[in-house]
Formats: structure tokens, C-alpha cells, sequence
């Protein structure tokens, strides 16, 4: 039976990167009558967070993609969580390493940073040297027992190459003296990802791993890695990764790509889920609309592009008008209008904000409305009230705009703190600086408090803005 997955990282806000790969899973299961599954994906102790954890779940659902078996609804592989199934891995790193496939490895991250910086020098790519290959048994245990930090690193192939099927990109060889001694288990005790990644399908049954070709360069140590452990390899899909109109990688400096954005705006899960799916069919000129039962039957895996979805906002807008128009009966439309009312998290903190600031409750719109639009429409005249000149207003706009990349963790205070910072350092009064940002971000003089705008719309949002309105 068929068994397939997705594996997100719950390390920042969820992308429709992500919701792309999972629809090609679960039509991929719906196809072939299989089970598609949720897997967490934490090993990354760092990055990930419970919270963020939270936010794929309720973004996945949203998109009405159900998975059978995953960290909320269990399952008879669990855990589904890779945090909760630390004690698993172990044993597969020991058996691999019994079999003399992999050895310790007791170089400090200093002496790593050296040896890539050496290697970037003679323009080659960074790539573990070999340092603690052959270390005596005996140095390996004196060193172990005294407690000295290590991790344990996988052996490679020294010549030849893997040569593997991939079910988009066909035939595919890769020379192992381009593939890296993965360390298999961090100096914490963490697997990293390809070793609980590999355990995981293993263990999970998954038939069919589909994800973003950015793996595709991974799959050899995966293969390795099924190898040494005496396991069978599932079958490999790698989809090209979302693109810009320009063809570069999808990316939320171009585009907004979280998840949580287009359901704010008032995308229809059903139109972005059809926008989606149109990737993995072929379908004539005026069949666009369809349902995810539609796209269920049309769902042709064998027939992929390798050069990559283009992620055209023109097209989803089109279909999530054509959604809305045509799909939903007065009633059920507006029912939706008002769930979507209800759970915006947008408007309830613009509301909040809006309280003290108006007398009716019809003021809303105006005032607020700015926080719910992808495009805000601005003519010259917006900046009307702003007292500096049309070149200064350019110049303030596009001084800001990269400053706010450095801002570490995006919220009212540090947006507030690097404002001010910015008016301190070009000695501008605070008031002078914010006027143009203003009207920029809210399309209005009269409006929402700035730095809680800012926040509330979030760092790709307004870079966008002031990108538009300095043009
Ligand atoms: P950005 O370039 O916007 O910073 P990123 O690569 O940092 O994006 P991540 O947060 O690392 O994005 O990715 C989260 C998930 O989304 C990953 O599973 C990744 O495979 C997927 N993803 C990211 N970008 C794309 C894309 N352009 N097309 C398809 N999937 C993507
Ligand atoms: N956790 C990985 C990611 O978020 C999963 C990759 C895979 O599917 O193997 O991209």
C-alpha cells in the first residue's frame, strides 16, 4: 500500500512552499488509495519551536489537506514528533557505525571553520577533510572516556558514483567524491536530519518520498544510509520548486510566501489549493476550476516539469475571484466571509487597535482596511499632507526599507528601536522620517499607529510597500 508524507520543519512561519509539496502527498495517496501522513521534522533544536509547530498544523488544515496519522491525531507508527523519538535513533547510528560505515569525529568547530575557509580560498565546495577517518580504536575510547565532544560522521564511497531513479528527473548519477561525510548524530545526542529522516520512512512504511528538489543533492547519503542499514529505499520525487516570474526561487523577499498570508487577504483555501494542483496536471485552456476531487482524478505524477512552477499571483487571483463567484452560494459565502472575520488574526489586532480611534463602528473600513489589502493602490496625492519634498520622501523610503532587514525578531519594539535608531544616525527628527513611512505602509495620513502596522503586517509586507512607494 501506498504511504507518503510530509515532513515540515516547524522553524519559521509556514510556506505555500510547504502546502504545495504536501498536495502533490496527499493527491499522490488519494490517487493510489494510500495514506498520507504528517511527520515533524524538529531535530533542529534551535529552530524549532511548539509554536511554530502549531502554526503548520492549523496552516495544513486550512488548506483542507487531512493527514491519517500525525502528531495531533496519532497513529500506529508513532510518535510522529522526531523530539519524541530521540531514543530511536540511537541504535540505528550504532549499528551503522558496528559496521564500520561510520566513525567518530572530535573536530572542533573551530578547526571545521578553518579547513572550509582554506577550501572556499581554492574555490572548491566546503567538505569534511577526512581528519579523524583513521583514528586508532584505541584513541577513539581514551578520547571517548574523557569526555572529549564528538560527533559521528558517515562513511563515502572514495570513487565511483550513485546512480539512482528519480520519478521527475529520471536517471540520476552523482559522483560520491562530491558527496559530504554527513555527520549522522550531533555532539547533543540529536540525529540530524538525513539520519531520522532515512529511520523515519523506514519505519513509518512510507513508499514514496516526495519533496523539494532542493534534497535531490541529498538522496546519495540517503541511499548510503539504506545501504548500511540492510533497508530498501523508498521511490524518489523530487518537485521543481516554486518559482518567481523571473524564475528565481520563490522567496519572501519577491513574494509573500507564507501560508498565513493568503488566508488573511481572503484567498479561499479551495482556490489556492486548484492554483496549486494545476502544477501536477495537464488540462486544457478553460478547465482551470476544479475541486480537490477534481484535481484528485486528473493527478498525473508521471507527466512533472523540471523546470519549475511558476508562481503567478495574476493566475490565483483570477481563480480565487472565479472561487468566490462561481463555487459558493450566497449563504455559504457569506458564511465564509464571517468565519474568515472571526479567526483573522489581522483584523482582530487591528481592531484592537481601532477602539480608541474612532466614533462608529462604519469608520472601521477606512481606518483598518489596510491591514486586510495586497496591493493599496497609492497615487502621488496620498503623500499629500507629508511635508518633505517628493525626493526626500524617495530618499527617507529607500533609506529604510534594507535597514529593516537587520531587524533580528520583527515586533513593535524593535521596529520602534531601529526607526528611531535610523532618524539618530541621518540626523532626521523622528516625526520628518515616520510621515513618508506612514503613508507608505497604511495609504493614509489618518491611520493605525505605525509600529504596531508594521508588526501586525510583517517584515515582507512592508518591504513591499515601501518598494512600491518609492517607485
Ligand atoms: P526563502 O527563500 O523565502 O527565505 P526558505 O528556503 O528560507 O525561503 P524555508 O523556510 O527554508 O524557506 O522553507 C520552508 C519549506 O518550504 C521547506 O520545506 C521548503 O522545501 C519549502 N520551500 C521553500 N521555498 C520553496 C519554493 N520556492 N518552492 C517550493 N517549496 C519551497
Ligand atoms: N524536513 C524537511 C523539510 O522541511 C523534509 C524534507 C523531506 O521531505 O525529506 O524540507
Amino acid at each position: 500500500p501506498v504511504r507518503v508524507r510530509i515532513a515540515p520543519s516547524p522553524t519559521g512561519e509556514p510556506h505555500v512552499g510547504t502546502a504545495y509539496i504536501a498536495l502533490f502527498n496527499y493527491l499522490f495517496a488519494k490517487k493510489h488509495n494510500g495514506t498520507f501522513i504528517l511527520r515533524i521534522e524538529d531535530t533542529d533544536a534551535t529552530r524549532s519551536t511548539p509554536e511554530f509547530e502549531t502554526k503548520v498544523l492549523d496552516a495544513l488544515k486550512w488548506c483542507g489537506l487531512e493527514w491519517a496519522e500525525g502528531p495531533d491525531v496519532g497513529g500506529p507508527y508513532g510518535p510522529y514528533r522526531q523530539s519524541d523519538r530521540k531514543h530511536i535513533y540511537l541504535d540505528y547510528v550504532r549499528q551503522i557505525e558496528a559496521n564500520g560505515h561510520a566513525f567518530r569525529c572530535f573536530c572542533t568547530p573551530e578547526r571545521l571553520e578553518q579547513m572550509r575557509e582554506a577550501q572556499r580560498a581554492e574555490g572548491k565546495q566546503p567538505k569534511y577533510d577526512g581528519h579523524c577517518l583513521n583514528l586508532t580504536a584505541e584513541e577513539v575510547t581514551r578520547r571517548v572516556e574523557a569526555g572529549e565532544p564528538h560527533v559521528v560522521r558517515m562513511k563515502i564511497p572514495t570513487e565511483g558514483s550513485c546512480d539512482f531513479h528519480d520519478g521527475v528527473y529520471g536517471d540520476v548519477s552523482i559522483p560520491w567524491e562530491s558527496v559530504d561525510m554527513q555527520v549522522l548524530l550531533k555532539a547533543d545526542g540529536m540525529p540530524t536530519y538525513h539520519m531520522a529522516n532515512v529511520v523515519d520512512d523506514h519505519l513509518m512504511k512510507i513508499t514514496h518520498v516526495a519533496r523539494g528538489e532542493e534534497w535531490l543533492a541529498s538522496v546519495p547519503k540517503h541511499i548510503l544510509l539504506y545501504r548500511y542499514l540492510g533497508l530498501e529505499p523508498p521511490v524518489f520525487m523530487h518537485l521543481s520548486l516554486m518559482r518567481n516570474a523571473d524564475k528565481s526561487k520563490l522567496s519572501k523577499r519577491k513574494n509573500p510566501t507564507s501560508i498565513s498570508y493568503y488566508s488573511a487577504l481572503g484567498y479561499m483555501p479551495e482556490a489556492l489549493m486548484n492554483f496549486l494542483g494545476l502544477f501536477f496536471i495537464q488540462i486544457a485552456e478553460g478547465e482551470e476550476l476544479m475541486t480537490m476531487e477534481e484535481l484528485a482524478e486528473k493527478f498525473d505524477p508521471d507527466n512533472l516539469s523540471k523546470s519549475g512552477a511558476i508562481f503567478d499571483i495574476q493566475k490565483l487571483d483570477w481563480l480565487n475571484g472565479r472561487w468566490i463567484r462561481e463555487k459558493f452560494t450566497e449563504e455559504e459565502f457569506t458564511t465564509r466571509v464571517l468565519a474568515w472575520a472571526m479567526e483573522n488574526d489581522r483584523l482582530r489586532e487591528g481592531l484592537k487597535l481601532s477602539q480608541s480611534r474612532i466614533t462608529k463602528l462604519g469608520e472601521l473600513p477606512d481606518l483598518a482596511g489596510f491591514l486586510l489589502k495586497s496591493d493599496l493602490h497609492l497615487e502621488p496625492s496620498a503623500f499629500a499632507k507629508v511635508k518633505s519634498t517628493p525626493e526626500e520622501i524617495v530618499e527617507i523610503l529607500t533609506t529604510v526599507q534594507p535597514e529593516l532587514e537587520s531587524i533580528v525578531e520583527w515586533n513593535v519594539e524593535s521596529i520602534e528601536a531601529k526607526l528611531r535608531a535610523i532618524a539618530d544616525n541621518t540626523g532626521k527628527k523622528l516625526k520628518v522620517l515616520l510621515a513618508p513611512l506612514f503613508v507608505a505602509v497604511s495609504g493614509s495620513s489618518r491611520s493605525l499607529p505605525l509600529f504596531d502596522s508594521m508588526a501586525i503586517l510583517g517584515r515582507s509586507v512592508v518591504r513591499q510597500r515601501l518598494k512600491v512607494a518609492a517607485q
